[in-house]
């Protein structure tokens, strides 16, 4: 089988509410679907959602990218993964959400070729995976009332997000604690604390039983990541600071993080994704998966790659709620909140709209 052409096409759609993090405010899904086709008369589908203050990247950007690295694919065998991801890294450096979108398209063929979905190429540990959902900033005691309505709905895992105001973020974690007593808690900084302000929220999160606290630090203070790491008496998850396996080599050499937050689209896709997975399970580092904000295509892969690999023990895939990505999407998996299952459709078990069963 040989890949014949690539196809990218940009999508922007509303969100029902902006999301806040202590980064930006971020009121549109903006995101590119890539398909590969091939001379078998298959199609491969995949995601490229960059996060432009995370990833460096915007839409137009990810569009150029694919069509500096579509050169590389075509007349090209699909499951020569490690050549293409070597042949992109030669092409281009970063880009990673650009690389995932083909990478992730890649996935999606070879499943379709050998009859298998995904999950099942990558490793086949179970087939549902438990996802959280989080809550963006916003006043303490809105973040409370969507913490009631989350558990309500199911939800057993939450993520806070942090990281903008201190005194807003002790008010909301103990409002939530309060109506969600059960809930497993984590919280994301997104890089809005100096090495004191994280040591100083750490001690105070102790007191309302939260699991872990996402990039503290800046991405680039490595230093401050070991500094808060060595020092707080909550877990630490790198997030902004690991894009690749060489960035998780350095964090679990240094003893920067107690768990890894990897995202298809920081570090290109879920050949890359294993790669950070295999380096951290090897330390004895668990990871989470992420996302930026994908469509349920983006989302499908995260989850195919959880159910893969049993270090992975944290899913974070919960942007497909907050945009209607129906215009391009008709099937991507089950859902009973807070649960996504997976199937034994091919590939990334993706339907695509308009472009009937492939
Ligand atoms: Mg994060």
């Amino acid at each position: 089988m040989r890949i014949t052409a690539v196809r990218a096409a940009a999508i922007s759609v509303p969100l029902a509410e902006p999301f806040v993090i202590s980064l930006a405010v971020i009121d549109s899904a903006e995101t590119v679907i890539v398909t590969l086709e091939t001379d078998e008369g298959l199609a491969g589908y995949g995601e490229g959602a960059g996060i432009a203050m995370v990833t460096g990247e915007t839409t137009a950007t990810v569009l150029a990218a694919i069509r500096t690295l579509t050169p590389a694919l075509i007349g090209q065998d699909p499951f020569a993964i490690e050549a293409h991801h070597r042949a992109f890294d030669r092409l281009l450096s970063a880009n990673g959400a650009a690389k995932a979108a083909l990478d992730l398209a890649l996935y999606d063929l070879m499943g379709k070729a050998v009859g298998l979905p995904v999950y099942r190429l990558l490793g086949g540990h179970r087939t549902t995976v438990e996802t959280d959902m989080t809550i963006g900033l916003g006043a303490p005691d809105a973040m409370a009332a969507q913490a009631s309505d989350l558990v309500a709905q199911g939800y057993r895992e939450i993520k806070v997000k942090a990281g903008s105001n201190r005194a807003q973020d002790r008010a909301a974690i103990a409002l939530i604690r309060a109506v969600a007593p059960h809930a497993h808690l984590k919280v994301d900084a997104n890089q809005g604390w100096t090495v004191a302000e994280a040591l100083d929220m750490a001690r105070y999160y102790t007191g309302f039983d939260v699991g872990a606290i996402e990039q503290p630090v800046p991405h680039w203070d490595l230093d401050g990541l070991v500094a808060v790491r060595q020092r707080s008496p909550i877990p630490i998850m790198a997030d902004e600071s690991c894009f690749t396996a060489h960035d998780a080599s350095t964090i679990i050499k240094r003893g920067a993080a107690d768990l890894i937050n990897i995202k298809l689209m920081k570090c290109g896709g879920l050949y890359p994704a294993l790669q950070i997975n295999a380096v951290a399970e090897a330390a004895g580092v668990r990871c989470m998966v992420g996302c930026m904000l994908e469509s349920r295509l983006g989302i499908a892969a995260g989850a195919h790659l959880v159910a893969a690999r049993p270090n992975i023990v944290y899913a974070d895939l919960d942007s497909f709620h907050d945009f209607d990505d129906s215009s391009v999407i008709e099937s991507a998996f089950g859902f009973d909140t807070p649960v996504i299952r997976l199937t034994d459709a091919l590939g990334l078990g993706v339907t695509i709209a308009g472009d009937g069963a492939r």
